[in-house]
C-alpha cells in the first residue's frame, strides 16, 4: 500500500517536469496523495483524508470544507449540528481506469425548519443520490446516447437504477425551466410506455420541435391536466383518480363507426365553461389523433385553438384497416385447408404493410404476385395507398380536399368493413385533416418526432416507473442539452 502512495507521489512530479507546467509544490507525502486523488475526483469543496485500495475498487474518504450545514431540500444553512451520521454516507463517482472508485464522508446532521433533523447536504451530489453528480451526469448521457446493454455494462449499473438517476437528472434540470410560455402550435399524443396499456401523455412544441410536457396517462383526463399546468391560476387540478376509468376504454374507438356528431358544445354545456387562461388562449392550433379525448379537451380550455389531425395517425389506421383485411383472408385460407397457401401468405404482411419505397426486392415480388392473384387483399392495400397519396408533400389544400372526396367515395364502395369504417372516421375528421395541411403542422418533421419518442420509450421499457420513461423522454426529445463531467465548468 505505501508502495503505491509514494509512487503516485513521484508520478505527479514527474508529469509536472515533462510536461513543463507550473503546478502549485505539493505538500509532504502522505498528504502528496491526498492533493493527488483531490485533483483527481474534482469534487467541490471537500478534503481528502484517506485513499485506500481494495480488490477492484478505491475508497476515498473525504471531508467537507465548509462550515455551515445545508439541508439538502431546501438550502436552509444552519451552524448548529444536531449529531453527527452513525455509519459514512458512501457516493460511487467516476470510475479511474479499472478500479471502481467509491467516495466515503461521515456527514452531520442539521434541524431544519421545514423538513426536520436530516443528514447535511453535499455539494457534490444531488439530494439523496448514492451517486456523485459527475457519475449521474455520465449515466444520464450514456442512457440517452446509447442503448440499454451498452450503458449498463459500461456503468456496472442495473436498467432501474438507471432509471432513478434519470429522474433525478430529469427533475433538475426540467426545475426552474419555463417550458409552456410561447407554445402557440401545439402536438398532443400518447405513447405506450410498457405492455399492458401504460401510457404517456406527450405534449410537443411544433415550432422548436421537442417535447414540453408529459404525464402519466392518456386521452381527455391527460390533457385537462396539461391545462391545469397551463394556466394553473385558472384551470383547478383534475383528482387524481378521475382520470383512472379513461385509461383503457379508448383503444378501438379510432376505427369503429361512430355516429356523427356536431362538435360545438351545447348552449346550456358553453355557459359552464371555465375561463379561458392566459397561455392557453395563446395556442393557435393543436396537432392530434382521432380519438376524441384530446379535442374534447382542446375544445373546453382553448375554445379557439384549431384542431388538427396528424397525418401520420390516418395513415396508420388505414394500416390497421388493410391489416384486419389481411387478417381475414389468412384465415380464409386456414380453413379452406390451403395450409401451404395459408403459409406463403403469412410471410407477405411486411410486403403489404411497408411503404412500397422501403421494400426490399424479395418483398417487392411478394407485392407483385398478391397483385397478380387479386381478390380482396390487393384491393385494401390500393385503398391504403389512396390514403398515403392525401398526404403527399406538395399538395395544395384544395388537391388534398379533392382527393378526400375521391378517397371517401372508393371507401364507402369497397365492401370492406375495415375500410367502410375508416371512410366514417375520416368524414368525421376531414376539417381537422384540412387543416393540418393548411397550417402545415402535420408534417414530415413532426412524424419524425413523434418517431423519435417512440423509439425513446421503446429503451424505457424496463423502468420501474412512468416517471423514469417521462424522464428518458423529456432528457432526449426535451430542450435540454446533457454535458458530460469533462465539458462542464472545471472547478
Ligand atoms: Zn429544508
Amino acid at each position: 500500500m505505501r508502495g503505491w502512495l509514494w509512487w503516485l507521489g513521484d508520478a505527479h512530479g514527474l508529469g509536472r517536469r515533462l510536461a513543463g507546467v507550473q503546478v502549485p509544490e505539493l505538500e509532504v507525502s502522505p498528504m502528496r496523495v491526498s492533493t493527488a486523488f483531490s485533483r483527481l475526483l474534482r469534487l467541490p469543496d471537500v478534503w481528502v483524508r484517506s485513499v485506500v485500495f481494495e480488490p477492484g475498487r478505491v475508497l476515498v474518504t473525504v471531508a467537507l470544507r465548509r462550515e455551515r450545514l445545508l439541508c439538502p431540500r431546501c438550502g436552509y444553512s444552519t451552524p448548529y449540528r444536531e449529531n453527527l451520521q452513525k455509519d459514512a454516507s458512501v457516493w460511487r463517482h467516476l470510475d479511474f481506469g479499472v478500479w471502481r472508485v467509491e467516495v466515503h464522508a461521515r456527514l452531520r446532521r442539521l434541524r431544519c425548519p421545514e423538513h426536520g433533523v436530516l443528514v447535511e447536504g453535499v455539494p457534490f451530489a444531488r439530494d439523496r443520490a448514492r451517486f456523485t453528480r459527475d457519475f449521474d451526469d455520465l449515466i444520464a448521457w450514456l442512457a440517452t446516447t446509447t442503448d440499454k446493454t451498452a450503458t449498463c455494462r459500461l456503468t456496472r449499473i442495473d436498467w432501474a437504477t438507471i432509471g432513478r438517476v434519470i429522474e433525478r437528472v430529469a427533475a433538475e434540470q426540467l426545475a426552474g425551466e419555463d417550458r409552456l410560455t410561447g407554445l402557440t402550435d401545439a402536438s398532443i399524443d400518447e405513447v405506450a410506455w410498457r405492455k399492458g396499456h401504460r401510457y404517456l401523455t406527450l405534449v410537443g412544441d411544433h415550432h422548436r420541435g421537442c417535447v414540453v410536457w408529459g404525464c402519466e396517462g392518456k386521452g381527455q383526463a391527460a390533457a385537462d391536466r396539461f391545462f391545469a399546468e397551463l394556466d394553473p391560476e385558472i384551470v383547478p387540478a383534475p383528482k387524481p383518480d378521475s382520470r383512472e376509468p379513461l385509461e383503457f376504454h379508448e383503444e378501438s374507438v379510432e376505427v369503429q363507426a361512430e355516429p356523427l356528431e356536431a362538435p360545438d358544445i351545447e348552449p346550456a354545456a358553453a355557459q359552464e365553461r371555465p375561463p379561458v387562461g392566459e397561455r392557453a388562449g395563446k395556442l393557435r392550433a393543436v396537432t392530434m389523433d382521432m380519438t376524441g379525448g384530446y379535442a374534447k379537451s382542446v375544445r373546453e380550455h382553448a375554445p379557439q385553438a384549431i384542431i388538427c389531425i396528424d397525418n401520420f395517425h390516418v395513415v396508420a389506421l388505414a394500416t390497421k384497416a388493410l391489416d384486419e383485411v389481411r387478417r381475414e383472408h389468412w384465415n380464409d385460407l386456414r380453413h379452406g385447408g390451403d395450409q401451404a397457401a395459408a403459409k406463403a401468405f403469412k410471410n407477405s404482411r411486411w410486403s403489404l404493410l411497408r411503404n412500397p419505397a422501403d421494400l426490399t426486392d424479395t418483398q417487392a415480388d411478394t407485392l407483385t404476385r398478391l397483385h397478380a392473384a387479386g381478390g380482396k387483399v390487393p384491393r385494401a392495400w390500393a385503398m391504403k395507398e389512396m390514403v398515403r397519396a392525401i398526404f403527399a408533400p406538395g399538395l395544395s389544400v384544395n388537391a388534398v380536399d379533392i382527393l378526400i372526396t375521391r378517397l371517401l367515395a372508393r371507401l364507402s364502395r369497397s365492401r370492406l368493413k375495415p375500410f367502410v369504417r375508416l371512410g366514417h372516421t375520416i368524414r368525421k375528421h376531414r376539417e381537422g385533416i384540412l387543416s393540418a395541411r393548411r397550417l402545415n403542422l402535420s408534417n414530415a418533421r413532426a412524424e419524425a418526432m413523434n418517431n423519435r419518442v417512440k423509439l425513446i420509450v421503446r429503451r424505457a421499457y424496463g423502468f420501474h416507473s412512468a416517471q423514469a420513461a417521462l424522464a428518458l423522454v423529456h432528457l432526449v426529445c426535451g430542450p435540454i442539452k446533457l454535458t458530460l463531467p469533462h465539458e462542464q465548468t472545471f472547478v
